[in-house]
């Protein structure tokens, strides 16, 4: 057994990001400034979208989208039972309220026929979430979003590198949002983007996220002179700070090469667990570019003597660190105490839940830790077959 715990989700943090983050320190721009600037620029290049706005979590972009396309009271927002918490706590931030609909079991991303049952006339968008890195069926989508004129919020936090049939995640709906949390495939701590080809959008909710007020605080201070400014919102404060956006910007140079190590690690994994008491990832679209983001195994516990969660016990007590991505949201106590949700409204979403179990898959990982997981996994599921 390996001696030192293995943590899941461990950051890949190099000399560049240290190396900016003391810049940042020594300029005195500690806030949002030429750093989050600049993060902003590549981060809208590498997705090809005119606007690109930098926010201090995914959450904090999610709940902007939501007012930048106009949600409000009474309104419904569609979002799949199998997803963080996040993606449905956002649309009660903005007032409005989330309705769930179930995934597909092999995929896990969300059912668009189950969505189409969903829809009513108080529904006003949809936010599909391209779960672990896999892409959504885009298509089916976007083609009931034109149906029923929905707008689209993309949940990207799993897909910084996901594409669909050549075209990136993100760029489908009317807003993309990231994460740039501290486990995600790239990294600022905290950290979070929304991207956007519509400008008014943009222009929302970049003032949104600082006060609600009209020149951000860069401009407010920078070498031109102070400038007055206006509040013409009632804003939030969610703006990243440039000591976030000096990791991002060269987390961002090194996501293909952090992508290929993942991918390495992924194929691995296939290979070594295909014998075993488990339901591999499924099998990765032709003309899609899954981002790896998290590697889940759904464990087959109808053969096994063990739950999911005793199996997550027996990994940490091998000293390997695991997820659960995740316990769908009609699960949790508020979404059933407030919205009358039970066990048994969404089948594939609470299978999944059951059985899912995420392994490390950090880019950090050495040859030696990939094997550490793999021992351990075969270990306890060969010892537990019933
Ligand atoms: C991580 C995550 C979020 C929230 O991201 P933060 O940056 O932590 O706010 C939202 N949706 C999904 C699917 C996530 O995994």
């Amino acid at each position: 057994m390996r001696k030192d715990f293995l943590t899941f989700g461990n950051p890949l943090i190099e000399q560049p990001e240290i190396d900016e983050v003391v810049d940042s320190l020594k300029s005195g721009w500690l806030g949002t400034g030429p750093k989050v600037k600049k993060f902003e620029e590549l981060f809208g290049k590498y997705k090809g979208v005119k606007y690109a706005v930098a926010l201090n979590s995914c959450t904090a972009a999610l709940h902007l989208a939501l007012l930048a396309i106009g949600i409000k009271p009474k309104d419904e927002v569609i979002v799949p039972a199998m997803t963080f918490v996040a993606t449905a706590n956002v649309v009660i931030h903005a007032g409005g309220t989330p309705v769930l609909a179930d995934c597909e079991k092999g995929t896990m991303n969300i059912d668009p026929a189950d969505v189409e049952k969903k829809i009513t006339k108080k529904t006003k968008a949809v936010i599909p979430v391209h779960m672990a890195g896999r892409s959504c069926d885009m298509d089916a989508v976007m083609a009931l979003a034109k149906k029923y004129n929905l707008k689209v919020v993309e949940d990207a936090a799993h897909a910084v590198e996901t594409e669909y049939r050549g075209k990136k995640a993100g760029t489908f709906g009317d807003i993309g949002c990231f994460s740039f949390y501290a486990t995600k495939n790239l990294v600022t701590g905290e950290g979070g983007m929304a991207i956007t080809n519509n400008g008014e959008y943009a222009d929302k909710m970049r003032i949104l996220s600082l006060h609600g007020i009209s020149a951000d605080a860069w401009q407010r201070f920078g070498s031109d002179g102070y400038k007055h400014y206006q509040a013409i919102y009632p804003g939030y404060k969610y703006n990243m700070m440039d000591l976030q956006a000096a990791l991002g910007i060269h987390q961002l140079k090194k996501i293909d090469k952090h992508w290929a190590r993942r991918q390495e690690i992924w194929n691995k994994y296939n290979e070594a667990f295909k014998n075993l008491l488990v339901f591999l990832p499924a099998q990765i679209e032709p003309n899609t570019k899954h981002a790896y983001h998290l590697y889940t195994l759904l464990l087959n516990i109808d053969n096994l003597k063990i739950t999911r969660d005793q199996f997550l016990e027996k990994m940490t007590k091998n000293n390997i660190g695991v997820g659960v991505h995740f316990i769908a949201v009609h699960m949790h106590q508020y979404y059933r105490d407030r919205f009358g949700y039970k066990k048994g409204d969404f089948l594939s979403a609470e299978w999944i839940s059951e059985r899912t179990v995420s392994l490390p898959l950090s880019p950090k990982l050495t040859d030696d830790d990939v094997n550490d997981v793999i021992t351990a996994v075969t270990d306890v599921l060969n010892q537990q077959r019933k």
